[in-house]
């Protein structure tokens, strides 16, 4: 095979994998990580990112008592874990590959030394030939320091490894123009920069997983924006990764390509795209600044152009930027706290509060 691409996350979801023995289908997980080892060796970085723990350690622990979610979740998630990771190690030795574990958490990933070791880590598997197998740490992340879902979290490591491509599969083809199940409806092959399909996606959420198709369709226009080719795909169909990935022509195979956008952004940048999740305040601006940042030309957050400041932020921390209409247009790293930031506030002169360079207009 002669892959498009030279480095890609794969996104497998709980849907695809799920099965009914101990939770997890064999066959699909073997033909997925058959797929993956051509890649491989066809000389391609894969990092696989799975989820599935959840499902699989639900189907093997038996609970007397009712459990609390968060207890729930810890409980089957531990057990899952060790599971699946399990199963790929055995299915990629086959081929004589080695795989590693990476569990992570939002936490792990929140200010930008944690983030660079992320890094480093993976890195440094991709490099000595081992595929890193990624999903979060679901025994400690809760509540608010949980990722939305495994999308949000391939579409970061994608960003973070500068991979050329994210595939997430999932058990649909693609993102439908209409409600999948009816007849009429039809797969969107080509989703461009700038492109608003939002209006034909319906907000159910997966069955095994934690996801749905609208954070599956957020997620992927904000990679293909940083320049990463998005394609969502069905993980059930037999050879999707080289459909979609190898030069083999997709003979009627169906899946949504997000085509990525011509101007890709810096490493700095893509870090603070996906930073959102870390705010520790909001920044409300005037329209002159709204002008001036929404604009063709490079400017960063001046003081100026601040009406007000909410929240307790030190220097270096991100806050949100928010519009005068109340929408929130981008995120940024504060070159000063929060208490400077308001004495500052509307006046001439000094320095910016966010530097172009760490600033992230959506
Ligand atoms: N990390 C969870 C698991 O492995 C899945 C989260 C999601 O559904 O995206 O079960």
């Amino acid at each position: 095979m002669n892959p498009r691409f030279k480095r890609a996350v794969i996104k497998v979801g709980s849907n695809v994998i799920a099965g009914n023995d101990d939770g997890l289908d064999t066959a699909v997980m073997e033909g997925i990580v058959n797929q993956i080892a051509d890649l491989h060796r066809s000389g391609m970085d894969v990092i696989l990112v799975s989820s599935g723990a959840v499902a699989s350690g639900k189907s093997t622990v038996r609970c007397d008592r009712k459990l609390d979610s968060v207890s729930a979740r810890q409980l089957y998630s531990s057990v899952g874990q060790a599971r699946l990771i399990n199963r790929y190690y055995e299915l990629f030795d086959r081929h004589g590959i080695v795989c590693g574990q990476v569990l992570t958490t939002k936490e792990s990933l929140s200010t930008r030394d944690h983030y660079l070791n992320q890094m480093n880590c993976m890195t440094v598997m991709l490099e000595n030939g081992v595929i890193p197998v990624v999903n979060e740490n679901d025994t400690i992340s809760v509540t608010e320091l949980m990722f939305t879902d495994n999308d949000e979290l391939s579409g970061m490591v994608a960003s973070m490894m500068n991979a050329e491509c994210l595939v997430i599969l999932s058990n649909v083809d693609g993102i439908y123009n209409g409600d999948p199940r009816s007849s009429g409806s039809e797969v969107i092959a080509e989703i461009r920069p700038g492109d608003n399909i939002s209006s034909y996606i319906g907000s159910e959420k997966s069955a095994f997983g934690r996801g749905g198709m609208l954070t599956k369709y957020r997620i992927a226009s904000k990679v293909a924006d940083e320049g990463i080719e998005v394609i969502i795909a069905n993980g059930k169909t037999p050879d999707i990764l080289e459909a979609v990935l190898g030069g083999l022509p997709a003979n009627g195979i169906r899946c949504s390509r997000f085509l990525p956008s011509g101007k890709p952004i810096s490493h700095v940048k893509k870090w603070i795209a996906h930073s959102e999740g870390f705010a520790k305040g909001r920044i409300n601006i005037n329209e002159g600044a709204m002008a001036a940042l929404t604009g063709n030309r490079a400017s960063s957050l001046l003081p100026v152009g601040v009406v007000s400041v909410e929240g307790v932020f030190e220097k270096g921390d991100i806050v949100r930027i928010v519009s005068p209409d109340g929408r929130q247009i981008g995120v940024g790293k504060a070159s000063m706290s929060s208490a400077k930031a308001s004495e500052t506030a509307g006046k001439k002169g000094g320095r910016p509060l966010i530097h172009y360079d760490y600033l992230y207009i959506e």
